[in-house]
């Protein structure tokens, strides 16, 4: 029955094992964040001199960033087990305490996109989180009852885009937190060259710079555009892949020369034509694009604001000067 129920919960690490594969596992082979890099170098080394459990750690910053493949590279720095879940995978409370249960000593817990956890999971994992305890309800209705249990000592890794979604309460009992930052395009070059390695294929200096320009400061989509890219260099019987294959593919992707695809443009668009360029609220952009209010401010809005395209005021959304003629380029 718990086997059960942990499986449903937990990514099974077979699974994981496929994924993980193109990804690093130690710390040193993490391209860039290197503040991140160095202050989790200490707290790990601390706590194996020690023999203590690492702190609990908030992972923060939008999609693609390698939240995930930092908890992954915690746990193997470790030598300890991680379990893979999110926070919409728990349903009810006693998904979280049958997980808690079936922990070992010193065992990673990581809960992506956390700040989904229902109220009542959430206030479920703070005796967890601080005195290693959860509550177990035997029976049901008037006669249940309540019955402390202690569980092994873990850590907790969470993931979210923005720290301003979780509650009070959960922030504040995380010891560590850390946040990513968009990637710099030298940052991004030497991931697009590693991973064109591991694929087997021989990119250009200067090609793995131009799509490292172009994947909006993110690891998951420089990736993303190298494999499209190969499938092109593929076709054209191409034995590398050189700047003529990038160009060419990037303008069939209709990526543009800021790495913007057709959504971000459609959305300056809808604050340019529509809203005079605004302000104009987020819940407006979101009905007027069809797209959930999640997507625009934490897949499309941080980068387009990164670049200074477009501003956030208390009154809306405004486009920048920078945006307005980036958008006008277009219609040239
Ligand atoms: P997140 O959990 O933040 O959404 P992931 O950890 O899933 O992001 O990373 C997305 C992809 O980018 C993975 O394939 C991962 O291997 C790669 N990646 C992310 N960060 C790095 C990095 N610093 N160095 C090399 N590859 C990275």
């Amino acid at each position: 029955m718990v086997e059960k129920k942990e499986k449903k919960l937990v990514t099974s690490e077979t699974d994981e094992d496929k994924k993980i594969s193109l990804r690093p596992t130690r710390i040193e082979e993490f391209i860039g964040q290197d503040n991140i890099k160095s202050n989790l170098n200490t707290f790990i080394k601390s706590s194996l001199k020690r023999k203590k459990n690492l702190d609990h750690i908030i992972l923060y910053g939008p999609p693609g960033l390698g939240k995930t493949t930092l908890a992954n590279i915690i746990a193997h720095e470790k030598n300890v087990n991680i379990h893979i879940t999110s926070g919409p995978a728990f349903t009810k409370k006693g998904d979280l305490v049958t997980l808690l249960s079936n922990l070992s000593g010193g065992d990673i817990l990581f809960i992506d996109e956390i700040h989904r956890l229902s109220p009542i999971v959430e206030e479920s994992l703070y005796p967890a989180m601080e005195d290693f305890k959860c509550d177990y309800i035997i029976g049901s209705g008037p006669s249940a009852r309540v019955m402390q249990i202690s569980i092994e000592k873990f850590t907790l890794i969470g993931a979210t885009t923005r720290l301003g979604l979780l509650s009070r309460p959960l922030r504040d009992r995380f010891g560590i937190p850390l946040q990513l930052e968009f990637y710099s395009p030298e940052n991004l070059k030497e991931i697009i060259t590693l991973n064109a390695k591991k694929l087997s294929i021989l990119i250009e200096d200067s090609a793995a710079f131009e799509v490292a320009q172009r994947s909006r400061g993110t690891p998951r989509i420089a990736i993303r555009l190298l494999k499209r890219i190969v499938d092109f260099s593929v076709v054209e019987d191409s034995s590398h892949i050189g700047i003529n294959t990038v160009l060419k593919s990037l303008e069939q992707m209709r990526i543009d020369n800021e790495g913007l695809d057709e959504m971000d443009r459609k959305y300056l668009r809808c604050i340019s034509n529509d809203y005079n360029g605004g302000p104009v609220g987020v819940e407006t952009l979101s009905a007027a694009l069809l797209e959930q209010r999640d997507i625009i401010e934490d897949v499309i809005e941080p980068y387009l604001m990164q670049r200074g395209l477009v501003q956030r005021t208390s009154r809306g959304r405004i486009l920048s000067k920078k945006g307005q003629s980036h958008i006008s380029k277009e219609f040239e």
